[in-house]
């Protein structure tokens, strides 16, 4: 049976080895590279379905190799799994931010690589059903294909960059994120977005919401959140 093609970045020959057997057994298509500058490559050129990333890589680190496949947008859609070693836990939540979707931690057992694999990779599919799905939370309704909000079935007229926010959110509800997890998630628009121009955007957006403003919520200190 098919199955999904993973990019293992990895410079320790007897880590990839060992990570590479257990993918290919499972069946799954193994890429890899050596170094974070051939990783992105090949995530570039063969748009693998999940990206398998060590942390610590000489050159290019892996941090960076995760931004920038998440500002790319050849790559900002492919899911990835840091590896990393004991200690790197402040390395563990900047890649969050960037955008990881997991981590495994040296030494790991293949058997836990594998499970990760299978739930991000089934994180994923889900998350693309869900995204040509009208959302509807509150009173406030997100047609994701149609690029249009209604609140109690009254139109609101919202760019580009406020419907990613709110979108964002909503995904989301009570989750708090980041004033940089939603530039990084708005990333991709015309023009560029900074944290302080969130805070803008948002206050925009409340306005346009009318009542449904309130439901985008200040987490002080931390970002804002989609009201549970
Ligand atoms: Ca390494």
């Amino acid at each position: 049976m098919p199955k999904e093609t993973i990019l293992v970045v990895e410079d320790e020959e007897d880590i990839l080895e060992l990570i590479r057997y257990n993918l290919a057994k499972e069946g799954y298509q193994v890429l890899y590279s050596y170094t974070g500058e051939d990783g992105l490559v090949k995530a570039f050129n063969h748009s693998p379905n999940l990206v398998l990333l060590d942390l610590m890589l000489p050159g290019l680190d892996g941090l960076e190799v995760c931004k920038r496949l998440k500002r790319d947008p050849r790559s900002e859609h492919i899911p990835i799994i840091m590896v990393t070693a004991r200690g790197e836990e402040a390395d563990v939540v900047t890649g969050l931010e960037l955008g990881a979707d997991d981590y495994v931690t040296k030494p790991f057992s293949p058997r836990v690589l594998l499970a990760r694999i299978r739930s991000v990779l089934r994180r994923r599919s889900q998350s693309q059903e869900e995204s040509n799905d009208p959302l509807s939370i509150h009173d406030v309704v997100i047609h994701p294909g149609r690029h249009e909000v209604t609140v109690k079935g009254k139109r609101v007229d919202l760019t580009a960059t406020e419907f990613r926010i709110l979108q964002y959110l909503a995904r989301r509800p009570g989750w708090v994120f980041t004033r940089y997890q939603i530039v990084d998630a708005v990333h991709g628009q015309e023009y560029p977005v900074t944290e302080r121009s969130i805070d803008v955007q948002i206050a925009a957006l409340r306005k346009k919401l009318g009542s449904a403003g309130k439901y985008i919520e200040t987490v002080r200190g931390v970002g804002y959140r989609f009201k549970e």
